[in-house]
């Protein structure tokens, strides 16, 4: 008999199940809906694979990424599974085979982009075939990037009342209770069961820290640390991706632009190079690494501040998969906190969406700002209580000696001014000005401004302006 465990060691080679694979098999094998969160690197894909390799039918994967549809598929045929894509990278030719594998029941698995699947000659097709399962992966992109970058992700909820009777997984690497609460609204996931998995990754080291002069320190980080190894370098700009790809190349490493602005073949080209090859940096967008499955990268460095803790957790992630140990190293400075308040607030989202992301911004600089365990901090964000601190983040291997003063006081001045409004900004300024005369510096940093500036957190967070 075909059993989930038998497809696993059959197919898939491996001897048992991990985490909570077993339990979100089970539930879809029964027909149950199921919400799963799992760390990049857990094996999510095994969640839905399996209980479509069990179930009759064709399991239906809703993938945001076309080089990932591929890579999937084309891993899945080499193990003999019966899988195909549908998406804009098929002629009308080869769409129609696919089209006509389904109608004769000859896939297991197909892997279609949200655009596609949501066209009523796909749905009627669809309507007209045993479905197993829908799996929506990367499921955060109906709320994080939902109104930027994903709204075909928005219409995904016709799955529910178009196909009551198939069971529907969700899942994604990372997603704080908001973002949960919103895929399960969104995706109509109420009565799924939910296998949320630690957020843990032990192997990485988190290091946070100002930039002074970023191409010095992230070239001290990789001569120093990182010499020989395969990276992702972020930084929020395609100039500047450009930039600092160049750069590293003319400094001898071998380094690779990814970003939205290349053509489609050079993004391609450039992916499977960073795949299949050592000792490449990629220098990229966040465009780049959604699903990218590269065990071996041992750290990626941040130029600019990531938008949200999310982010940053999801982009950090995707380092030391192995379990070997890698680096988390990310650069920020207020021009990037400036930065990214502006594309916020020129996004097309409503003004709730525009709120909800100014605070996840102002939870991320909370992360950078903080001198206590960064990793406490940043599980604690996702709702996990780490006891310990963790002595392998900056903080924790280079606490910060009681008595000194606060670190850059400078910077951290600037980056409340950007947070408040601007009747507090100008007082703040004020406040500035007179301390950068000489004679009332020592006063100013030493002694008053870190009760200014909890003040100033305080006010931000809707408290009174000064406390007792
Ligand atoms: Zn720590």
């Amino acid at each position: 008999m075909t059993t989930p465990l038998s497809i696993l060691n059959s197919v898939f080679g491996y001897h048992e199940f991990r985490g909570t694979q077993a339990a979100v098999i089970d539930a879809l094998v029964q027909g149950d809906d199921a919400l799963v969160l799992m760390p990049t690197g857990g094996g999510k894909s095994l969640c839905y694979q399996i209980p479509a390799l069990v179930r009759e039918g064709v399991g239906i994967v809703i993938s945001p990424l076309i080089a990932l549809m591929q890579d999937q598929v084309s891993a899945l045929r080499e193990l003999g599974v019966r899988a195909g894509f549908l998406n804009s990278s098929l002629s009308i030719q080869e769409a129609r085979q696919i089209e006509l594998a389904l109608e004769r029941g000859e896939l297991d698995l197909l892997y279609v982009a949200p655009e596609r699947l949501i066209q009523p000659r796909t749905l009627e097709l669809f309507h007209q075939i045993k479905i197993s399962l829908f799996a929506i992966d990367e499921a955060h992109c109906v709320s994080q990037w939902g109104h930027d970058f994903r709204s075909d992700y928005l219409k995904l909820e016709l799955l529910h009342r178009e196909f009551p009777n198939v069971p529907r997984i969700a899942l994604t690497a990372t997603a704080d209770i908001r973002t949960r609460d919103e895929i399960i609204l969104r995706l109509q996931l109420q009565n799924a069961q939910q296998f949320i998995s630690g957020f843990d990754r032990p192997n990485i080291q988190y290091r946070i820290t100002q930039k002074n002069n970023p191409k010095i320190q992230l070239m001290r980080f990789l001569r120093e640390e990182h010499a020989g190894n395969s990276g992702i370098v972020y930084c929020l700009s395609r100039n500047k991706v450009d930039q600092i790809a160049e750069w590293l190349s003319s400094e001898g490493f071998t380094a690779l632009p990814y970003h939205a602005g290349l053509s489609s073949q050079i993004r391609q080209k450039n992916q499977e190079r960073f795949l299949r090859e050592d000792n490449i940096i990629m220098v990229a967008t966040i465009a780049f690494g959604m699903g990218i499955d590269k065990p071996d990268v041992r750290f990626v460095a941040h130029l600019d501040l990531p938008k949200s803790i999310e982010a940053y957790y999801q982009e950090t992630g995707r380092a030391g998969r192995d379990g070997e140990p890698a680096t988390g190293l990310l650069l920020y400075g207020l021009e990037d906190v400036v930065k990214l308040r502006q594309m916020m607030a020129q996004s097309e989202g409503n003004e709730e969406f525009k709120r909800n992301e100014q605070q996840r911004l102002n939870a991320m600089l909370g992360l950078c700002e903080i001198t206590s365990c960064r990793r406490q901090s940043l599980l604690r964000y996702f709702g996990e209580n780490l006891v310990q601190p963790c002595g392998n983040c900056d903080c924790c291997l280079n606490p910060l000696k009681p008595g000194m003063p606060p670190k850059l006081c400078k910077w951290r001045f600037l980056a409340c001014i950007a947070r408040v409004n601007v009747l507090v900004r100008v007082i703040l300024l004020m406040y500035y000005a007179a301390a950068i005369m000489k004679k009332f510096y020592n006063l100013v940093t030493t002694n008053y401004l870190p009760t200014i500036l909890a003040n100033i957190s305080a006010l931000t967070n809707g408290n009174r302006f000064f406390a007792n």
